[in-house]
């Protein structure tokens, strides 16, 4: 069989280049443009998976209790952040609320159940899970939409929008958004094409293994 060149392009300006063999936390730039290619993630993808459940775990508190207080024609009632939205959408601001809908739930759920897919069926079992060539596409997408100032941005306007009859609940939900939002930097900034280098290198090592 013939050996396939490891090459790696250049988003900024497609040159091509032979891959560069880094260590965890070195990155390589472009020598022609200066974009940065590849970054050394080293072993990290192996701290993903207790990060991501972590954040799946704390994702679940913060959507699924109370936190904010809301007081509507004299009744007050404690709602989570869905319910917030729901009763958003009641007082006829349905852009703003999709807009929080999707950038502090809908977008990162999406992502962190992607993300423990790919990791469980990959640290587990070594092997490309169903779908997975579209499911890395899929989080390459989703990954601008996932970026942490979208989440707070998206958490700040539930909170300022709802500032006019509701109060902010100091309570588990509260707590476990702070904890979550630097969880989640950690955890958004894994590039999704590193699993195919992490799939790729698996595979070779086993062909490696069988090969007389
Ligand atoms: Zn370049």
């Amino acid at each position: 069989m013939q050996e396939v060149p490891d090459l790696i392009a250049c988003e900024g300006c497609d040159a091509l280049y032979e891959r560069p063999r880094l260590r965890p936390r070195e990155a390589a730039h472009c020598p022609r443009c200066g974009t940065l290619m590849e970054r050394g993630w080293g072993r990290a993808h192996e701290r993903m998976l207790p990060l991501t459940v972590a954040c799946l775990i704390l994702f679940a508190i913060a959507n699924l209790f109370p936190i904010v207080e809301i007081q509507l024609q004299g009744l007050s009632s404690e709602t989570t952040l869905v319910g917030a939205v729901v009763q958003l959408t009641h007082g006829g601001v349905s852009e703003v609320a999709l807009l929080v809908l999707a950038t502090t739930i809908l977008f990162p759920l999406a992502q962190l159940c992607i993300l423990f897919y790919l990791l469980v069926s990959i640290t587990t079992r070594g092997v490309r899970p169903a779908g997975f060539n579209i499911l890395v596409r899929a989080m390459q997408v989703l990954r601008p939409w996932g970026m942490i100032e979208v989440f707070l941005l998206g958490v700040l306007v539930a909170i300022v929008k709802l500032s006019g009859m509701a109060r902010v609940i100091p309570g588990a939900a509260l707590w476990a958004f702070m904890v979550l939002t630097v969880l989640l930097t950690a955890v958004l900034a894994f590039e999704p094409k590193a699993f195919w280098r992490i799939v790729f290198a698996r595979e070779q090592a086993r062909e490696d293994q069988t090969r007389p």
